[in-house]
Protein backbone atom coordinates (compact mmCIF):
# COMPACT_ATOMS: atom_id res chain seq x y z
CA UNK A 1 0.00 0.00 0.00
CA UNK A 2 1.26 3.97 -0.66
CA UNK A 3 2.37 4.94 2.80
CA UNK A 4 -0.76 7.76 2.88
CA UNK A 5 -3.21 4.53 2.55
CA UNK A 6 -1.52 3.04 5.29
CA UNK A 7 -1.96 6.20 7.24
CA UNK A 8 -5.33 6.60 6.27
CA UNK A 9 -6.01 2.84 7.09
CA UNK A 10 -3.81 3.35 10.24
CA UNK A 11 -6.09 6.63 11.38
CA UNK A 12 -9.34 5.01 10.62
CA UNK A 13 -8.35 2.01 12.44
CA UNK A 14 -7.42 3.63 15.71
CA UNK A 15 -10.84 6.38 15.40
CA UNK A 16 -12.72 2.84 15.98
CA UNK A 17 -10.85 1.37 18.75
CA UNK A 18 -8.51 -0.90 16.53
CA UNK A 19 -4.61 -0.47 16.95
CA UNK A 20 -2.32 -1.29 13.99
CA UNK A 21 0.85 -1.14 15.85
CA UNK A 22 2.76 -1.81 12.34
CA UNK A 23 2.14 -0.87 8.84
CA UNK A 24 2.91 -4.50 7.82
CA UNK A 25 -0.03 -5.88 10.02
CA UNK A 26 -2.44 -3.51 8.15
CA UNK A 27 -1.18 -5.39 4.88
CA UNK A 28 -1.02 -9.00 6.23
CA UNK A 29 -4.38 -9.22 7.62
CA UNK A 30 -5.42 -9.34 3.86
CA UNK A 31 -4.07 -12.36 3.79
CA UNK A 32 -4.85 -14.44 6.64
CA UNK A 33 -6.22 -17.98 5.88
CA UNK A 34 -7.45 -18.62 9.30
CA UNK A 35 -8.12 -16.97 12.76
CA UNK A 36 -7.47 -18.72 15.96
CA UNK A 37 -9.46 -17.84 19.24
CA UNK A 38 -8.89 -18.47 22.25
CA UNK A 39 -11.51 -19.65 24.27
CA UNK A 40 -11.58 -17.89 27.58
CA UNK A 41 -11.66 -14.05 27.92
CA UNK A 42 -11.79 -13.88 24.07
CA UNK A 43 -15.01 -15.85 22.98
CA UNK A 44 -16.33 -15.77 26.24
CA UNK A 45 -16.09 -12.96 28.91
CA UNK A 46 -13.60 -14.56 31.07
CA UNK A 47 -15.90 -14.69 33.97
CA UNK A 48 -16.44 -17.97 35.13
CA UNK A 49 -18.96 -18.39 37.94
CA UNK A 50 -19.66 -21.92 40.00
CA UNK A 51 -23.14 -23.21 38.29
CA UNK A 52 -23.24 -26.48 40.27
CA UNK A 53 -21.27 -29.15 43.08
CA UNK A 54 -21.49 -32.36 42.99
CA UNK A 55 -20.22 -34.72 45.48
CA UNK A 56 -18.95 -37.91 45.91
CA UNK A 57 -20.88 -40.97 47.80
CA UNK A 58 -20.26 -40.26 51.47
CA UNK A 59 -19.98 -36.52 51.08
CA UNK A 60 -21.50 -33.25 51.01
CA UNK A 61 -21.22 -30.10 48.67
CA UNK A 62 -20.32 -28.03 50.93
CA UNK A 63 -17.29 -29.95 52.09
CA UNK A 64 -16.43 -30.09 48.36
CA UNK A 65 -16.50 -26.40 48.18
CA UNK A 66 -14.84 -25.76 51.50
CA UNK A 67 -11.84 -28.24 50.61
CA UNK A 68 -11.66 -26.73 47.14
CA UNK A 69 -11.89 -22.85 48.00
CA UNK A 70 -9.17 -23.81 50.62
CA UNK A 71 -6.75 -24.81 48.27
CA UNK A 72 -7.41 -22.39 45.47
CA UNK A 73 -7.00 -19.20 47.73
CA UNK A 74 -3.37 -19.80 46.85
CA UNK A 75 -4.55 -19.52 42.89
CA UNK A 76 -4.70 -16.73 40.78
CA UNK A 77 -6.85 -18.37 38.41
CA UNK A 78 -9.78 -16.98 36.91
CA UNK A 79 -11.62 -20.73 37.60
CA UNK A 80 -10.09 -20.39 41.44
CA UNK A 81 -11.49 -16.72 42.07
CA UNK A 82 -15.20 -18.46 40.69
CA UNK A 83 -14.82 -20.77 43.56
CA UNK A 84 -13.37 -18.48 46.03
CA UNK A 85 -16.81 -15.90 45.09
CA UNK A 86 -19.26 -19.26 45.58
CA UNK A 87 -18.04 -20.11 48.71
CA UNK A 88 -17.95 -16.49 50.23
CA UNK A 89 -16.45 -14.88 53.09
CA UNK A 90 -17.08 -18.59 55.19
CA UNK A 91 -13.77 -19.19 56.67
CA UNK A 92 -11.52 -22.03 55.19
CA UNK A 93 -9.04 -24.79 56.95
CA UNK A 94 -5.36 -23.96 56.98
CA UNK A 95 -3.49 -24.70 53.50
CA UNK A 96 0.16 -25.81 53.47
CA UNK A 97 2.36 -26.67 50.71
CA UNK A 98 0.37 -24.99 47.41
CA UNK A 99 1.89 -25.78 44.47
CA UNK A 100 0.46 -24.79 41.35
CA UNK A 101 0.39 -27.39 38.34
CA UNK A 102 0.09 -25.50 34.68
CA UNK A 103 -2.32 -25.65 32.51
CA UNK A 104 -4.05 -28.61 34.58
CA UNK A 105 -4.43 -27.42 38.15
CA UNK A 106 -3.21 -27.38 41.78
CA UNK A 107 -2.57 -29.62 44.67
CA UNK A 108 -1.92 -28.51 48.73
CA UNK A 109 -2.22 -30.09 52.03
CA UNK A 110 -5.10 -29.13 53.92
CA UNK A 111 -5.84 -30.18 57.71
CA UNK A 112 -3.31 -33.20 57.50
CA UNK A 113 -4.92 -34.98 53.68
CA UNK A 114 -3.48 -33.78 50.41
CA UNK A 115 -5.83 -32.21 47.92
CA UNK A 116 -5.21 -32.39 44.13
CA UNK A 117 -7.57 -29.91 41.93
CA UNK A 118 -7.78 -29.37 38.43
CA UNK A 119 -8.51 -31.19 35.33
CA UNK A 120 -9.20 -34.93 33.99
CA UNK A 121 -5.61 -34.64 33.00
CA UNK A 122 -4.20 -34.11 36.38
CA UNK A 123 -6.49 -36.90 37.98
CA UNK A 124 -5.18 -39.50 35.48
CA UNK A 125 -1.73 -38.69 36.42
CA UNK A 126 -1.96 -38.81 39.87
CA UNK A 127 -4.32 -42.41 39.03
CA UNK A 128 -7.12 -41.02 41.18
CA UNK A 129 -10.09 -43.28 39.87
CA UNK A 130 -13.19 -41.08 39.17
CA UNK A 131 -15.32 -44.02 39.13
CA UNK A 132 -18.52 -43.25 40.67
CA UNK A 133 -17.92 -39.69 39.67
CA UNK A 134 -17.00 -40.40 35.49
CA UNK A 135 -20.88 -40.28 34.26
CA UNK A 136 -21.72 -36.59 36.36
CA UNK A 137 -18.38 -35.31 34.75
CA UNK A 138 -19.41 -36.20 31.10
CA UNK A 139 -22.96 -34.77 31.55
CA UNK A 140 -21.47 -31.77 32.89
CA UNK A 141 -19.25 -31.18 29.60
CA UNK A 142 -21.77 -32.39 27.53
CA UNK A 143 -23.81 -28.94 28.86
CA UNK A 144 -20.56 -26.82 27.90
CA UNK A 145 -19.03 -26.29 31.69
CA UNK A 146 -15.63 -26.66 32.43
CA UNK A 147 -15.31 -28.94 34.94
CA UNK A 148 -13.11 -28.89 38.21
CA UNK A 149 -12.50 -32.25 40.14
CA UNK A 150 -11.79 -32.09 43.69
CA UNK A 151 -9.47 -35.35 45.34
CA UNK A 152 -8.46 -35.59 48.68
CA UNK A 153 -6.01 -38.62 49.79
CA UNK A 154 -6.10 -39.75 45.92
CA UNK A 155 -9.69 -40.44 46.44
CA UNK A 156 -12.62 -37.93 44.58
CA UNK A 157 -14.31 -36.26 46.83
CA UNK A 158 -16.71 -33.90 44.20
CA UNK A 159 -16.63 -31.98 40.88
CA UNK A 160 -17.30 -28.16 40.56
CA UNK A 161 -19.44 -26.91 37.36
CA UNK A 162 -18.17 -23.59 36.08
CA UNK A 163 -19.92 -21.73 33.16
CA UNK A 164 -18.21 -18.62 31.38
CA UNK A 165 -21.01 -16.71 29.46
CA UNK A 166 -20.12 -16.46 25.30
CA UNK A 167 -18.71 -12.53 24.59
CA UNK A 168 -22.00 -11.03 22.77
CA UNK A 169 -20.70 -10.94 19.50
CA UNK A 170 -18.96 -13.66 19.62
CA UNK A 171 -20.81 -15.64 17.21
CA UNK A 172 -21.55 -12.97 14.65
CA UNK A 173 -17.73 -12.34 14.90
CA UNK A 174 -17.50 -16.31 13.59
CA UNK A 175 -19.99 -16.06 11.11
CA UNK A 176 -19.01 -12.49 9.08
CA UNK A 177 -15.23 -14.21 9.09
CA UNK A 178 -16.08 -17.48 7.56
CA UNK A 179 -18.67 -15.36 5.04
CA UNK A 180 -15.16 -13.54 4.02
CA UNK A 181 -13.74 -16.82 3.22
CA UNK A 182 -11.69 -17.05 6.70
CA UNK A 183 -11.32 -20.34 8.60
CA UNK A 184 -12.40 -19.80 12.50
CA UNK A 185 -10.49 -22.71 15.14
CA UNK A 186 -10.88 -22.56 18.97
CA UNK A 187 -7.53 -22.91 21.22
CA UNK A 188 -7.78 -23.77 24.87
CA UNK A 189 -6.58 -25.21 27.57
CA UNK A 190 -10.07 -26.70 28.48
CA UNK A 191 -11.06 -30.44 27.76
CA UNK A 192 -12.38 -31.72 24.08
CA UNK A 193 -15.78 -32.16 25.29
CA UNK A 194 -16.70 -28.67 27.00
CA UNK A 195 -14.89 -27.37 24.26
CA UNK A 196 -16.95 -29.01 21.45
CA UNK A 197 -20.40 -28.08 22.78
CA UNK A 198 -19.23 -24.14 23.02
CA UNK A 199 -18.29 -23.92 19.84
CA UNK A 200 -21.47 -25.95 19.02
CA UNK A 201 -23.05 -22.91 21.08
CA UNK A 202 -21.40 -20.25 19.36
CA UNK A 203 -22.54 -21.27 15.59
CA UNK A 204 -20.03 -23.77 14.84
CA UNK A 205 -16.32 -23.83 14.68
CA UNK A 206 -13.44 -25.15 11.25
CA UNK A 207 -10.74 -26.08 14.08
CA UNK A 208 -11.09 -27.00 17.83
CA UNK A 209 -7.82 -27.22 19.54
CA UNK A 210 -8.28 -28.69 22.99
CA UNK A 211 -6.58 -29.71 25.80
CA UNK A 212 -3.92 -27.44 24.94
CA UNK A 213 -1.07 -27.41 27.83
CA UNK A 214 -0.01 -22.69 27.97
CA UNK A 215 3.65 -24.13 26.44
CA UNK A 216 1.94 -25.33 23.66
CA UNK A 217 -0.32 -23.15 22.23
CA UNK A 218 2.43 -21.21 20.12
CA UNK A 219 3.14 -25.02 18.81
CA UNK A 220 -0.57 -24.95 17.21
CA UNK A 221 0.21 -21.91 15.73
CA UNK A 222 3.14 -23.77 14.52
CA UNK A 223 1.43 -26.46 13.16
CA UNK A 224 -1.00 -24.41 11.09
CA UNK A 225 1.40 -22.53 9.46
CA UNK A 226 3.58 -25.63 8.35
CA UNK A 227 -0.02 -26.56 6.13
CA UNK A 228 0.57 -23.32 4.46
CA UNK A 229 -1.72 -21.24 6.22
CA UNK A 230 -1.52 -17.91 7.14
CA UNK A 231 -2.70 -17.60 10.59
CA UNK A 232 -4.06 -15.08 12.55
CA UNK A 233 -4.58 -15.33 16.20
CA UNK A 234 -7.22 -13.80 18.50
CA UNK A 235 -6.11 -13.84 22.83
CA UNK A 236 -5.74 -12.05 25.95
CA UNK A 237 -3.97 -13.68 28.35
CA UNK A 238 -0.21 -14.10 29.64
CA UNK A 239 -0.60 -17.52 28.26
CA UNK A 240 -1.54 -16.48 24.31
CA UNK A 241 1.31 -13.98 24.67
CA UNK A 242 4.04 -16.73 22.71
CA UNK A 243 1.37 -18.13 19.97
CA UNK A 244 0.45 -14.30 19.32
CA UNK A 245 4.07 -13.41 18.20
CA UNK A 246 3.84 -16.49 16.58
CA UNK A 247 0.88 -16.17 14.27
CA UNK A 248 1.23 -13.63 11.37
CA UNK A 249 -0.90 -11.42 12.91
CA UNK A 250 -1.44 -11.72 16.24
CA UNK A 251 -4.83 -9.69 18.10
CA UNK A 252 -4.91 -8.88 21.51
CA UNK A 253 -7.98 -8.24 23.24
CA UNK A 254 -7.51 -4.48 24.93
CA UNK A 255 -9.06 -5.79 28.47
CA UNK A 256 -6.37 -8.41 28.68
CA UNK A 257 -3.10 -8.53 30.08
CA UNK A 258 -0.51 -5.93 29.12
CA UNK A 259 1.84 -8.87 28.20
CA UNK A 260 -0.68 -9.69 25.51
CA UNK A 261 -1.05 -6.29 24.59
CA UNK A 262 2.77 -5.91 24.02
CA UNK A 263 3.09 -9.74 21.92
CA UNK A 264 -0.13 -8.27 19.51
CA UNK A 265 0.31 -6.48 16.23
CA UNK A 266 -3.23 -5.40 16.47
CA UNK A 267 -4.86 -4.35 20.12
CA UNK A 268 -8.71 -4.48 19.74
CA UNK A 269 -9.43 -1.61 22.23
CA UNK A 270 -12.96 -2.28 23.09
CA UNK A 271 -12.27 -5.96 23.96
CA UNK A 272 -14.24 -6.73 21.26
CA UNK A 273 -13.87 -9.98 19.22
CA UNK A 274 -16.27 -8.17 16.33
CA UNK A 275 -13.07 -5.82 15.97
CA UNK A 276 -11.12 -8.28 13.72
CA UNK A 277 -13.47 -8.33 11.17
CA UNK A 278 -13.07 -4.62 11.17
CA UNK A 279 -9.46 -4.47 11.21
CA UNK A 280 -9.81 -7.21 8.30
CA UNK A 281 -12.30 -4.94 5.97
CA UNK A 282 -9.82 -2.22 6.85
CA UNK A 283 -6.75 -3.38 5.33
CA UNK A 284 -8.69 -4.83 2.25
CA UNK A 285 -9.78 -1.53 1.79
CA UNK A 286 -6.48 0.23 2.11
CA UNK A 287 -4.94 -2.39 -0.06
CA UNK A 288 -7.63 -2.12 -3.06
CA UNK A 289 -6.16 1.93 -2.89
CA UNK A 290 -2.30 0.41 -3.10
CA UNK A 291 -3.07 -0.34 -7.03
P1 LIG B 1 -7.42 -21.75 29.47
O1 LIG B 1 -6.70 -22.10 28.20
O2 LIG B 1 -8.88 -22.09 29.37
O3 LIG B 1 -7.18 -20.33 29.90
P2 LIG B 1 -5.54 -22.99 31.44
O4 LIG B 1 -4.47 -23.44 30.51
O5 LIG B 1 -5.23 -21.91 32.39
O6 LIG B 1 -6.92 -22.71 30.65
O7 LIG B 1 -6.03 -24.25 32.28
C1 LIG B 1 -6.45 -25.43 31.62
C2 LIG B 1 -7.33 -26.27 32.51
O8 LIG B 1 -6.61 -26.65 33.69
C3 LIG B 1 -8.57 -25.54 33.01
O9 LIG B 1 -9.64 -25.64 32.10
C4 LIG B 1 -8.83 -26.29 34.31
O10 LIG B 1 -9.55 -27.46 34.04
C5 LIG B 1 -7.46 -26.66 34.82
N1 LIG B 1 -6.94 -25.71 35.84
C6 LIG B 1 -5.89 -24.89 35.70
N2 LIG B 1 -5.67 -24.17 36.83
C7 LIG B 1 -6.64 -24.54 37.70
C8 LIG B 1 -6.97 -24.17 39.06
N3 LIG B 1 -6.28 -23.28 39.77
N4 LIG B 1 -8.05 -24.77 39.62
C9 LIG B 1 -8.76 -25.68 38.94
N5 LIG B 1 -8.52 -26.07 37.67
C10 LIG B 1 -7.46 -25.53 37.06
MG1 LIG C 1 -7.79 -16.44 27.75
Amino acid sequence: ATPMAVMVGTGLGAMNGILFKNAGALEDATKLDVIVFDKTGTLTMGQPKVVEVVSAHGRTTDEVLAVAAAVEKGSDHPLALAILERHGERPTEPVGGFLNIEGKGARAEVGGRTVFIGNRRLMDEERIDLAGLAAEADRLKGAGRTVVHVAENGVPAGLIAIADAPRPSASRTLKALRERGVQVAMLTGDNAGTAKRIAEELGGIDIVLADVLPGQKADKIKELQAQGKRVGMVGDGVNDAPALTQADVGFAIGAGTDVAMESADVVLMKSDPYDVVGAIELSRATLRKMH
